[in-house]
């Protein structure tokens, strides 16, 4: 980082430049860029990232040829933690030298679903789509003075970025950032479906479709509630061994079976699971998780996000007969008011989180990060930047 300009008043903070990992258009490798950054607006800080994981939504916003999200150039990364620089007018929260979560969905604790006590999704600061910031719908990263995009408006794949103060978590000072950065997403959505959102019981049965990172927590989520049969479903055989450490009991693929997954969910489970959780993003599989449900009581949960077909269909029958679908963002939980617990959680080693990183890379290699996760070879590679 060096300042660009030398601030009037040494205590106000100036525009930087740094080094950002900028992806050009869908699909593209990213390219290391310098890039300016302004000081934080009102009510945001700037953070020094000190690592930043790979999540899956950031490949399928990156290789997405859907003209909503086109949005080019842009900065990806969301899944991060840091240390904030400076802060701008009217932060009160933080201050310089605060170890800090990134996320995706703020809290601004104001609104009216942030005080319903009933949703995690924030109406002021909630997942922004178009590449801006909340507040002025501007970018604060440019090239040559042109704006340069913002992702979820976290952006964590540059050495520095800005993030609404309401969009970042303070988390203690002893907790390892490059571990943690994984509680910004991934894992805390799949612990948070498991505890939150479905309240997995004892002794119930669960099934899960999808055994990424997300899926992988979901069980560890389930494992620790007492499920006793977790059966994890995926067309990639190498997730079988992997599977079995967080808690799978049984591994499926369903392309080793002529007979639909849901048939032979149903056969092996007496008529259905107590929950089944939809981690894939194919709406097309929510269907079918509703079709492995037990009839009566059977729980699905949505948590991946569709990278192609948003529309879902399913005879309605399926809910009649008392299935419930669920949906939820975060695994339900409020950011500021629970990431802290879940960090102090992993310090006490009542969660897993170092089993999920599979790679460590530096900052120059993201693209090796972005192949990995593209082609099935990772769980979460998280991204170094440069101490
Ligand atoms: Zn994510
Ligand atoms: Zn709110």
């Amino acid at each position: 980082m060096s300042p660009s300009s030398s601030a009037e008043d040494s205590s106000s903070p100036a525009v930087i430049t740094c080094k950002a990992a900028v992806a050009w258009g869908a699909g593209e490798p990213l390219v290391m860029e310098e890039v300016e950054l302004s000081p934080p607006h009102p009510h945001e800080i700037r953070i020094k990232v000190f690592s930043s994981s790979l999540c899956r939504s950031d490949i399928s916003a990156w290789e997405s040829q859907a003209s909503s999200q086109a949005i080019f150039p842009r900065i990806f990364g969301h899944e991060a933690s840091g240390i904030v620089e400076s802060i701008g007018e009217g932060v009160t929260e933080f201050r310089e030298g605060d170890h800090v979560l990134t996320v995706f969905t703020g809290e601004c604790r104001t609104c009216r679903q942030c005080t319903s006590g009933k949703s995690n999704v924030c109406q002021v600061l909630g997942l922004e789509r178009r590449g801006v910031m909340h507040s002025d719908q501007k970018t604060r990263f440019s090239i040559k003075g042109k704006p340069v995009f913002h992702y979820c408006a976290v952006s964590s794949f540059s050495e520095y970025t800005v993030v609404h103060s309401g969009c970042a978590v303070k988390v203690s000072p002893n907790a390892p950032l490059e571990k943690i950065c994984l509680l910004s997403c991934g894992v805390a959505a799949g612990l948070g479906a498991a505890w939150n959102v479905a309240a997995v019981s004892e002794g119930s049965t669960v099934v899960i479709f999808g055994l990424g990172t997300v899926g992988l927590s979901v069980a560890q989520g389930a494992r620790l509630k007492g499920a006793s049969r977790i059966i994890g479903v995926d067309t990639n055989p190498d997730k079988c061994e992997k599977a079995k450490a967080f808690g799978v009991t049984e591994f499926i693929n369903p392309s080793d079976s002529s007979e639909p997954i849901q048939q032979v969910i149903k056969r092996i489970t007496d008529g259905g699971a107590d929950y089944s959780f939809e981690c894939i993003g194919d709406t097309g599989m929510i269907t079918t998780a509703l079709q492995s449900w037990h009839q009566g009581w059977g729980l699905t949960v949505t948590l991946g996000v569709p990278k192609v077909k948003p529309e879902m269909s399913a005879h309605y029958g399926l809910l009649l007969t008392g299935r419930t679908l669920k949906g939820t963002i975060f695994g339900g939980w409020k950011p500021k008011s629970d990431l802290p617990s879940l960090v102090d959680m992993y310090m006490n080693k009542e969660i897993e989180v170092d089993k999920f990183i599979t790679h460590d890379l530096p900052f120059e290699d993201i693209n090796t990060a972005f192949s990995l996760m593209r082609e099935g070879k990772c769980l979460r590679c998280v991204i170094h930047m440069p101490r």
